[in-house]
């Protein structure tokens, strides 16, 4: 089988063969009809998590469909769509400690799966394995309530999920964005207002609004994220579902003022991910993709890091190159 590899902490993605998995105990081998490509991946590529060992599939927005039960396996049968997120499961974290879906095929825990509807296109369908079902739980549970002001800092794989979720719930959705192409973009998706980062005083826009209750940092920009802070409201919270190595740079008094508080949010109950699925599918939220075959990886994966991907790239298996 065809997969992406990384051979070692920061290297390149490079297309290999490999011998077809065979699913053991309580796993199942998948058929993988199309991966995501996550920012979070940078995880696997740079070696930048505990355990990791090289070489290394990416992939932990996967959808694809069972071609092989392991023994033991239970509750899963050949043929049936699934899908595989971002799972701290007994095997392993997919795409990080164990490979993941930029294949043709990979093995996976039958705890680590998700049936997934066959009304979605599997293309459509890989970014909410992770992108989606993060933004989806991280604005389900923060403190802001229908009618609040929510800003949405980023418009990529994240972002324009989180604008589509924000609408939904019924929060006042406010886009902010550093580039002038997905303004019009936000508001199509659902934004009520979207802001561009440069032109505008973004902090300044959402006191200007009342301030935001909620500011969902989805795009890896600590300097600006602390620049944010001051368009909270009281009681207001900066809430990152994005990593990175920079310092958020905060002063308690202003912390205390207006008792804002920051917070992580990282999905770690099971049932969300399900949740988020069946909710996307009845509420009409679809992510906005890019497709591109095993072959391109390297070259979709720094469209995501340059952020000029339309929202996210999916790599789609099946695709012949060109
Ligand atoms: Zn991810």
């Amino acid at each position: 089988m065809k997969v992406v590899e990384v051979r070692r902490a920061g290297g390149p993605l490079t297309v290999a063969e490999r011998p077809l998995p065979q699913p053991q105990a309580h796993q199942v081998r998948i058929r993988v009809e199309a991966c995501g490509i996550c920012h979070g991946d940078l995880m696997a590529v740079h070696g930048y998590h505990p355990g990791i060992t090289f070489p290394r599939v990416p992939g932990h927005e996967v959808i694809g469909r069972i071609d092989a039960v392991g023994p033991e396996a239970e509750g899963w049968t050949v043929g049936q769509r699934v899908g595989v997120g971002y799972v701290h499961g007994p095997l392993g974290v997919t795409g990080v400690t164990v490979d993941g879906g930029y294949a043709e095929y990979m093995v996976a825990h039958e705890n680590a799966l998700v049936a997934i509807d066959e009304a979605w296109d599997a293309v459509v369908a890989a970014p909410l394995m992770c992108a989606g079902v993060t933004t989806f739980s991280a604005l389900r549970q923060s403190a802001a309530r229908p009618g609040d002001i929510v800003a949405i800092v980023g418009m990529g794989g994240l972002g324009h999920l989180a604008v589509q979720y924000a609408r939904h719930f019924g929060y006042y959705t406010v886009a902010l964005t550093r580039s002038p192409e997905k303004v019009e973009g936000a508001r199509q998706l659902g934004a009520h207002e979207a802001i561009l980062i440069g032109a505008a005083d973004p902090a300044a826009e959402l006191l200007r609004l009342g301030g935001a209750k909620l500011i969902l940092v989805t795009a890896p920009n600590a300097e600006l994220a602390s620049q944010l802070v001051r368009g909270l409201a009281h009681d207001g919270q900066l809430l990152t579902v994005i990593g990175g190595g920079e310092p958020l740079v905060v002063s308690p008094g202003e912390i205390l003022g207006r008792r804002l508080s920051i917070r992580g949010w990282r999905v770690d109950d099971p049932e969300e991910l399900p949740r988020a699925l069946a909710f996307s599918l009845r509420a009409g939220v679809r992510p906005e993709v890019e497709a591109y075959p095993l072959d391109e990886a390297a070259y979709a994966f720094q469209r995501m890091l340059d952020g000029t991907v339309h929202y996210r790239a999916v790599l789609v298996p099946g695709r012949s190159q060109g």
